[in-house]
């Protein structure tokens, strides 16, 4: 059976484009998910601010945002905090939210009715079919008119021509006890070093806790494992730029590889093969899956018009 579209991948872009699909009454769409495949979402820290010095960057992940929160006032179950960013060395205090990533995915997988769902295992290749794309995965095979993949880091081997750099990312997960009166704790940004830190308040397995991240600071190219670099974070400072986290321990890592660039890319390599990146966040990515939905939406006009009659 040849489908109308394919939405390869079920993490927050792919879930959102087909949300998006679902929302317009788009037939023949079906979702393909290697359940057992982890996505960079499970490992979120779920923060999302839309102060952002590009504008664009900036209205992708406002339009997440307002989506998040209206539907939370509408009862989503998706666990959500107010968590405003304070850039400490500008004194700059300014609006966000800290979300379960993994929330919003089920709601939005949730939301989607007359979408048909299909796991093939781990996706292996796209190969062009007759007016089609075969999407092949361990356990079995799928082909659609039109496939959107948005498989996140393995777009980079599944999606002819893309090329791009993998980065890894960590937070650390502290073993310290969330006061009451620190519940309220802003997410903090700081220069340390050559770099910058964060750190903020996530509820994690049903206990708040103190979570810290770097960027630039500590080398780390590790894909195969975690890495605990609190004590080079100790020795760059972080106990006195932050007192109150002085003699914590890692309690926990969540960490993942991610694609490095910041750029939302939606691209259509070969006719009816689309491929979407949500620009290494979940936080962009109800804009960026609308988008690669009407790209979906124009690929099909597309063949149609194509087609020999
Ligand atoms: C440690 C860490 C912390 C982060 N913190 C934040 C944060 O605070 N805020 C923020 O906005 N972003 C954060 N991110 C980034 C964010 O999680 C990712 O950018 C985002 O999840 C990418 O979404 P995606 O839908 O493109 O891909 P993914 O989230 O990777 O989802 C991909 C989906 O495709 C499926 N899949 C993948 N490969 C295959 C395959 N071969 N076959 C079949 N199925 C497959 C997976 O099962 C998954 O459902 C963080 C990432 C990491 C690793």
């Amino acid at each position: 059976m040849v489908h109308a579209i394919a939405v390869v991948g079920a993490g927050p872009v792919g879930s959102a484009a087909a949300y998006h699909l679902a929302q317009r009454r788009v037939p023949g769409v079906v979702r393909v998910d290697g359940s057992a495949v982890r996505g960079a979402f499970r490992q979120s820290g779920g923060s999302v601010s839309w102060h952002r010095p590009d504008p664009e960057r900036s209205r992708a992940i406002e339009e997440t945002a307002r989506f998040i929160r209206s539907e939370v006032a509408s009862g989503a179950p998706i666990r959500m905090r107010d968590e405003p960013y304070l850039y400490l060395d500008t004194g700059e205090l300014v609006d966000g939210i800290n979300i379960e990533a993994d929330d919003l995915v089920d709601h939005l997988r949730r939301s989607t009715d007359g979408v048909a769902d299909l796991d093939v295992g781990e996706v292996r290749a796209v190969e062009p079919g007759d007016g089609s794309h075969r999407v092949v995965g361990t356990d079995g095979e799928v082909e659609a008119e039109v496939v959107l993949l948005a498989l996140g880091v393995a777009n980079v081997g599944l999606s002819p021509g893309l090329t791009g750099e993998v980065e890894k990312r960590q937070l650390l997960v502290l073993d310290l006890p969330v006061t009451p009166s620190q519940q309220r704790l802003p997410h903090i940004i700081t220069r340390l070093g050559e770099g910058f830190v964060y750190v903020f308040i996530k509820e994690i397995d049903g206990r708040l806790r103190f979570v810290v991240g770097q960027e630039d600071l500590v080398e780390d190219e590790d894909h195969a494992s975690p890495v605990d670099y609190l004590p080079q974070l100790f020795g760059a400072g972080l106990a006195e730029r932050f007192p109150f986290l002085a003699g914590a321990s890692t309690a926990q890592v969540r960490w993942g590889s991610d694609w490095a660039g910041k750029e939302p890319h939606v691209h259509e390599p070969a006719p009816g093969l689309i491929s979407v990146n949500c620009g290494s966040a979940v936080r962009s990515c109800i804009a960026v899956g609308r988008a690669a939905a009407d790209a979906v939406l124009t690929a099909q006009r597309a063949a149609a018009t194509s087609a020999p009659t």
